[in-house]
């Protein structure tokens, strides 16, 4: 018989018998108290013959992975006393892990390796290089149950000594605590007892258990990363900050604030993408679109429509003198002002604590700082097909400087991608006359919306004008600089789609390289890896923005930024987790899009039940009045509560309603203190107010209306 199966069954068969003999029952405190004067009297009578019954159980025990170790830990304090429990239950515990560090290994191991290889790979090379530490925290922070941490090891190639003497350093420090609360509960005979210091210290010592193996195995960390590193005696700065985005505007405008000595390095515009390639043109440049698009049907308001006439260079200094009239508010001036060193220059970190500036004028200058915030954001993708090098092609980093230059708008325009950026720039180029091609390879715009949102978008793109070309893959550009085409796969045939501008607009990526991550080891994957406090590998330096993720928008940048210049500069005292779970968003197409939370789509992905409230805008008076009737606000909540889990809204000044169903996520208000709230009339918001009307209706309490409605009968006699 294979000798794998015989294992599982004498372990089965073990397991069955301690089930159906209800061996747990003598594994209780209780049992443990009332037999403690008779296992005292055995131990006195056969010192070495308990110890090593005890010691032999205690290993099968642990070695079948049931429960009960904890007591016959805290047995063994109160039978053996300190030294002598702690030396029998620390080698015993040790054993046992590693029998059933085993017995999992060699059941298991080869069949999970081989169904899951390709995604365990990289635990597989974690394990390789740091297993032994993740061991030894797992071990000192019991966060995972002592059975499920010697079972699941097992399945990972950790060496068996190794696992071994790990487990065995690891679980000391707890065995110790553990022991010692033992021999204070043998001291426990009247309930006054309890309160004895003794008791009340081991007790404490095992509640602070886990904070101290935090602060152990911080230490370690600290120890390790830093270890190559000389660390300055003295700083010259409290925080230096990378990039002057949102992210580090915000990040060095904090620290100026709480009064630390702060470098903000910026090695190009300051404000960063939104204001000079993103947020503030793009939404500029929307705004003179949808004037075009109001001339243009101005007769549905009774007006007599008008053919716009673009004077694209006006259209475009107009962009460019937003930007200038915003630029004050980012500036080095007023940053400087605010107490912050501005440095423009290109920063690379040296070690931990010490940046190096390629200084725009030309000097290097070095600086020590006690913290790092990273914001170098995030730059435009550009996939790898033939011939787009040569191209031309635009990006949004380039976009509004090459057709500031020009005196006419690009008559053919391709856009390459479907999301918020291509949309955007899709429908606003249409509107102002251009012959838009938009280019997706997925089957639908704005993916990460529900798919009724997609087909909207669409359809308002596709109003402007938009040739919508879904689940079209860009294959390769072709031809000359006066008559360029950009090949794209459909259904299986190649078609040529002939363009004077293409704008690439196929995502964004995280700034990675040239600027110390490589030679730190930082860890990298899409974005810099930060943990929730959004440190770094090193607990100095910080990244916030899109450099860290998982959002790319200038308000989570900004929120960010909160979380790791606090941190980064009053972490020793207290360190604050980032908040995800309320970031809101909105893409500016017309209808606009905008979202909270949960969409409809996740919720089915995620497997969380929720109940979906809508209101649609054609219901909605103001609505009716603007001709503006397009869209709706729907609302997800857990069935029968009005706890608010996601919003999206598609309409007229989508973003701006949403922030009402923002703030009442942020605060847990439900939809009936939106519904008791009041809304202006009439109002876009009202819509806000009917969808909580809506839920409301739906759970109207019936059976209680109709005791009313009879009273009403009764009282008119
Ligand atoms: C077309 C477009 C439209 C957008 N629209 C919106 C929108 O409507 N709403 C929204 O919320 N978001 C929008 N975004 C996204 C928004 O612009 C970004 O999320 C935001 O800029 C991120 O801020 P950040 O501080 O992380 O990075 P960034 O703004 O990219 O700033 C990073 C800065 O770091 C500097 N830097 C990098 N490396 C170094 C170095 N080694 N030394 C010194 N300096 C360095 C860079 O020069 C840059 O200025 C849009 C983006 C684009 C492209």
């Amino acid at each position: 018989m294979n000798k794998r199966f015989v294992l599982l069954l004498l372990l089965a068969l073990a397991l069955a018998a301690w089930v159906h003999f209800d061996l747990g029952d003598w594994l209780t405190l209780e049992a443990l108290k009332s037999q403690q004067s008779a296992i005292d009297g055995y131990f006195r009578a056969n010192p070495l013959l308990v110890a090593g019954l005890f010691f032999l159980v205690y290993v099968v025990l642990t070695a079948l992975s049931v429960p009960g170790a904890a007591i016959l830990t805290l047995a063994a304090g109160a039978i053996f006393g300190l030294y002598w429990g702690t030396l029998i239950v620390s080698v015993a515990s040790t054993i046992g892990a590693t029998f059933a560090f085993l017995a999992s290994r060699y059941l298991f191991r080869d069949a999970v390796q081989a169904r899951f290889g390709d995604r365990l790979r990289r635990v597989n090379e974690g394990i390789a290089r740091d297993g032994a530490f993740y061991l030894f925290s797992l071990r000192l922070v019991p966060v995972f149950p002592f059975f499920a941490v010697n079972l699941l090891m097992g399945l990972t190639p950790i060496r068996t000594f190794t696992y071994f003497w790990v487990s065995q350093l690891g679980m000391f420090l707890g065995t110790i605590i553990y022991v010692n609360a033992g021999t204070q509960l043998a001291r426990i005979d009247a309930l006054s007892d309890i309160a004895s210091p003794g008791l009340l210290a081991s007790f404490a010592a095992l509640g602070l258990l886990p904070w101290i193996g935090k602060w152990i195995m911080a230490t370690i960390k600290r120890r390790r990363v830093y270890a190559r590193f000389n660390r300055p005696r003295r700083f010259d700065r409290n925080l230096v900050v990378i990039g002057a985005g949102a992210a580090g505007l915000v990040s060095s405008y904090i620290a100026a604030t709480v009064k630390a000595k702060v470098t903000l390095v910026e090695a190009s515009k300051m404000g960063g993408d939104c204001l000079n390639y993103g947020c503030v043109p793009s939404k500029a440049l929307i705004k003179s679109a949808r004037i075009a698009e109001q001339m243009r049907h101005a007769d549905r308001y009774g007006l007599v429509s008008a053919s716009p006439q673009i004077r694209f260079r006006s259209v475009m200094k107009r962009i460019h003198d937003i930007i200038a009239a915003i630029e004050p508010h980012d500036s080095v001036e007023r940053y400087t002002e605010l107490g912050v060193d501005v440095v423009q220059g290109y920063a690379r970190i040296v070690d931990p604590w010490t940046v190096e500036i390629a200084r725009n004028d030309g000097k290097i200058q070095r600086l020590t700082t006690r913290a790092i915030v990273i914001a170098a954001g995030a730059e435009p993708v550009v996939p790898d097909l033939p011939g787009l090098a040569d191209s031309g092609y635009l990006t949004s980093d380039t976009l509004w400087e090459e057709f500031a230059a020009r005196d006419t708008m690009p008559q053919r325009i391709i856009i390459l991608g479907g999301g918020p950026i291509g949309s955007e720039l899709s429908q606003a180029f249409a509107r102002l006359g251009a012959d838009v091609s938009q280019v997706e390879r997925g089957a639908r715009l704005l993916p990460r919306e529900d798919e009724e949102v997609s087909e909207l978008a669409r359809d308002a793109l596709e109003g402007a004008g938009v040739e919508v070309l879904t689940g079209h893959e860009a294959l390769r550009v072709e031809g000359t600089e006066s008559d360029r085409h950009l090949i794209v796969r459909h259904a299986g045939g190649e078609r040529a789609i002939a363009f004077d501008a293409l704008i690439v607009a196929v995502g964004r990526k995280a700034r990675l390289s040239g600027y110390g991550l490589e030679d730190l080891v930082i860890e990298t994957q899409r974005t810099v890896v930060t943990d929730e406090y959004l440190a770094t590998v090193y607990p100095n330096i910080y990244a916030a923005g899109d450099v860290a993720g998982p959002y790319q928008f200038t308000h989570s940048a900004a929120h960010q930024a909160w979380y790791a210049s606090v941190n980064a500069l009053f972490g020793q005292f207290r360190r604050f987790k980032a908040d995800y779970r309320v970031i809101p968003w909105t893409t500016f197409i017309d209808p606009e899009v905008a979202r909270v939370g949960l969409s409809e789509a996740e919720a089915i992905e995620k497997g969380v039940a929720v109940e979906v409230t809508r209101y649609p805008l054609h219901e909605l008076d103001r609505a009716i009045a603007d001709s503006a009737t397009t869209g709706f606000v729907k609302v997800l909540t857990p069935p029968g509560k009005d706890r608010i889990l996601g919003v999206t809204i598609v309409g007229e000044h989508a973003g701006e309603l949403l922030a009402e169903y923002v703030l009442a996520m942020k605060h847990g208000l439900g939809l009936g203190k939106i519904l008791g709230t009041i809304h202006t009339y009439p109002t876009m918001a009202e819509a806000n107010k009917y969808a909580a009307g809506e839920w409301k209706r739906a759970h109207a309490p019936e059976r209680l209306l109709k005791l009313v409605g009879r009273y009403h009968d009764w009282r008119r006699g």
